[in-house]
């Protein structure tokens, strides 16, 4: 506990301030983080503490109970309010008062509003205790609340309580990661308010429970605070469909292939290879293609500033996006590459597998044949695996470097090394793979089936197209000229064309 000095000290400072300072003093003095209870035997408030900083939270529902776990644990005295305290205070911690709502508002400068927006008009009633202190917003609107209400939640409370001084915080912090610690969730927390003091005093204390807090300004922009936990994957939606479309054609072209022609024309029943087979000749064709998609853009933005002369120029908006959609391009890539790894380990495990090397070898036998043995299929396949694992294997190092912790740990040149060059090599790879795989099938006539051509000449189009232009651009007429443009050259009359500069999207294609 505090001794008496610090109190008056604590006590002097401004309310807002008190949170800051008291933590601090709990910190430097090593004292155990335990908060008193503050209800004396017939459950009405005792006194107000005069070591541990006061936090009040109104709502008694999976947050306010995960919050009030975390503030205990950081060294505040928590009363929490609630309709019904006598039916819910033992699911809090034995160190948090639960007690009416009323009651729960009278010590606390600062009070967390734990309910959901359609509540808060209830807390009306308690316009006058709650004048001048802190009022804390934690909501998250539903997607239709968000696009009903033009005003955000915090807004909406603060245009309650004028008296108040409302903070949005800790909303994009969930009741699990409150509970289990920051180290294992998010831990940034974006606040905003209209009043700087109040926002130091939220920011002050989301540090103590662990968090690292994020100044977004004024409450206007609390909307923005609050979408952030509407967003499902952001930039991945592009990217996801691309590669579901690509799955959805390819597996479609090889079930006509490799399923619907031998039963139309041959009578065979081939619809078993549905599950495995037919996946796993889809998945590389996935993966593949989206690689060359990723150095696609690249290409085409050179050559844009080739063609232009300049690289002050803005990149058409299409183009632009598929810049920044580079790396979930990537990464979804690599997944299906791995994937098809893994299928093509399943492949000797099933029953087919077995049946037709049985049957092989029932045939070799009554055609007396004793050794069979043919060197060129052997050293392809040799070769063919031996490309696809150092392809996986590269595609594997990109996609651990993109991660923020890896990446973070890297230079702007190394990191250019190992996305741009080595990321090539990869492309590099993966066409050596396909193309040991399809052999000499493209030229031989019973592999068009239905008239169509084998699927891996499909997957090459690409692919081949951003290798021969990334060739090209290594010629020295094209290097040195891409090289001096990216050093800010400019041919003559390219800048009547000149939008705003925009300096970041023209280093975007530095590294390509
Ligand atoms: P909850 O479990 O349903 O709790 C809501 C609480 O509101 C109830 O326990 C109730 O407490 C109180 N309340 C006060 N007046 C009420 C009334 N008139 N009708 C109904 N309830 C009333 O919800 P929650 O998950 O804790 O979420 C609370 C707030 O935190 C929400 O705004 C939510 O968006 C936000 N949030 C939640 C999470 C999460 O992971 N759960 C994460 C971030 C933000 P009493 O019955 O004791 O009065």
């Amino acid at each position: 506990m505090l001794n008496s000095s610090h109190s008056v000290l604590i006590n002097h400072h401004s309310p807002l301030t008190e949170y800051a300072t008291a933590t601090e003093i709990l910190r430097k003095m090593d004292k155990p983080l335990i908060s008193r209870r503050l209800v004396d035997s017939n459950g009405s408030l005792a006194e107000a503490p005069s070591g541990a900083p006061n936090v009040g939270i109104l709502g008694s529902g999976d947050f306010a109970r995960s919050l009030a776990t975390r503030l205990v644990g950081s060294g505040f005295s928590v009363a929490v309010g609630s309709r019904n305290p006598k039916r819910i205070a033992g699911l809090f911690p034995s160190a948090t008062q639960v007690t009416s709502q009323a009651e729960a508002v009278v010590f606390p400068e600062v009070i967390f509003v734990a309910m959901f927006r359609e509540h808060y008009s209830s807390l009306c009633g308690l316009s006058d205790q709650l004048a001048s202190k802190i009022l804390v917003d934690v909501s998250n609107p539903t997607e239709q609340e968000h696009l009903q209400y033009r005003e955000s939640n915090a807004e909406y409370l603060a245009s309650l309580f004028p008296t108040c001084t409302v903070v949005k915080a800790f909303n994009v912090i969930s009741a699990w990661t409150l509970q289990a610690g920051p180290r294992d969730g998010n831990r940034q927390v974006p606040i905003c308010s209209d009043q700087p003091e109040a926002k130091r005093t939220v920011s002050e204390m989301a540090r103590t429970m662990g968090f690292t807090p994020v100044d977004m300004g004024s409450l206007a922009s609390a909307r923005e605070v609050e979408a952030m936990p509407l967003h499902l994957l952001p930039g991945w939606k592009v990217p996801a469909l691309l590669a579901l479309g690509l799955f959805i054609f390819f597996y479609a072209y090889n079930f006509i292939r490799d399923v619907l022609q031998p039963y139309m024309q041959e009578g065979k029943n081939k619809f078993y290879k549905l599950p495995l087979s037919v996946v796993n000749t889809t998945l590389p064709c996935v993966a593949y293609v989206l690689l060359s998609l990723v150095y696609l853009p690249g290409v085409l933005a050179a050559a844009l500033q080739l063609h232009r002369g300049t690289k002050y120029r803005r990149f058409p908006d299409w183009l632009d996006h598929w810049l920044q959609h580079r790396k979930q391009i990537g990464l979804l890539s690599c997944f299906c590459a791995a994937l098809h790894a893994l299928y093509s380990l399943g492949l000797p495990l099933r029953c087919s597998h077995r049946y037709e090397l049985v049957n092989l070898a029932i045939k070799q036998v009554l055609a007396n044949k004793s050794h069979l043995w043919v060197e060129e299929d052997v050293w392809r396949m040799e070769i063919y695996l031996s490309m696809g694992v150092l392809a996986l294997g590269t595609l594997s190092l990109l996609a651990i470097t993109s991660l923020p912790s890896i990446a973070n740990s890297l230079n702007w040149r190394e990191f250019g090394f190992v996305q741009s060059t080595l990321g090539f090599v990869a492309l590099v790879l993966s066409t050596l793979h396909t193309l040991t795989y399809g052999w000499t099938r493209a030229f031989e006539e019973s592999c068009y089936k239905f008239y169509l051509p084998p699927t891996f000449t499909l997957t090459l189009l690409v692919p081949c197209v951003v290798i021969l232009a990334k060739g090209l651009f290594l010629l020295p007429c094209f290097s040195r000229r891409l090289s001096k443009i990216r050093r800010g050259w400019e041919k003559d009359g390219a800048i009547k064309f000149m939008l705003p500069v925009d300096h970041a999207l023209a280093q975007k294609t530095s590294h390509v």
